[in-house]
């Protein structure tokens, strides 16, 4: 789930360097390996319905097919031109590139979960992290080894360089909606699967009042899905404001 950013970042929700994908149109290649994985025949994404919904085939062809529907930006099959985005695998991995920029990618490791590709092609399609917005701090307070870390700690400790990554504010935004402490773009307050041996991840954040009574209003698209997908960070299902956003970027 870690943000990886191709070009220098400052702001939150869509920042304002990141840009859009030309005409909407994002050119995928798919890695044969992936699709080897998958039993596919030919070279992207037709078909991937009949692929086990186990495969990372599978996960990456959902994904770009939900976003697509949410938003209108179009995936494609690479034909010709100078950029496109590669969809590659490694074992340990699970990130992507922010936005079109001058390389385009995203690594999905081999045991994924859906909702974690569905969040890194939030990223292809300019959005960061929500919990990093200039505003958060009026929504969400972080437990202290992480404000504290981020106002110092040592880089070459990895989960220092996590923290530093994933845990700041940026400075400007070029497009937000109201805070959004439900976007599939928000870490959820649990991160012990990260760091299983350090039980101070159980609660990476709190919400304030104010992100409460958001949490309150963003909830209730989710009111008929299972529980796990009603609470802040959900990885469920892209927001009906992540999509707005997707759209208003993409001039929709
Ligand atoms: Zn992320």
């Amino acid at each position: 789930m870690w943000l990886v950013l191709a070009v220098p970042v400052k702001a939150a929700a869509i920042e304002d360097l990141t840009r859009p994908w030309p005409g909407a149109v994002v050119p995928y290649k798919l890695d044969p390996v992936i699709l080897k994985r998958a039993g596919a025949k030919g070279t992207d994404c037709r078909n991937w319905r009949d692929w086990s919904a186990a495969t990372q085939g599978h996960k990456v062809c959902r994904a770009m097919s939900e976003w697509q529907a949410e938003t209108g930006v179009r995936f494609v099959p690479y034909t010709k031109g100078a950029k496109w985005l590669d969809i590659r695998t490694s074992d340990n991995r699970t990130n992507a590139t922010l936005g079109y920029s001058v390389v385009n990618w995203v690594n999905v490791e081999p045991r994924a979960s859906y909702g974690a590709v569905l969040h890194e092609f939030g990223h292809v399609l300019g959005l960061t992290h929500e919990h990093m917005r200039p505003d958060r701090d009026d929504y969400i307070v972080l437990a202290p080894f992480i404000g504290d870390s981020l106002k110092g700690c040592n880089p070459v400790e990895a989960m220092c360089r996590d923290i530093l990554l994933n845990f700041p504010r940026h400075g400007r935004l070029q497009m937000k909606t109201d805070y959004d402490p439900c976007s599939l773009m928000h870490y959820l307050s649990h991160q012990g699967p990260r760091y299983p041996d350090d039980p101070r991840w159980r609660q990476a954040f709190t919400l304030t009042r104010a992100g409460a009574a958001r949490m309150d209003v963003c909830s209730g698209q989710f009111q008929a899905r299972e529980a796990r997908c009603r609470k802040v960070g959900q990885k469920c299902a892209i927001t009906e404001d992540d999509a707005a956003l997707v759209r208003r970027f993409h001039g929709g």
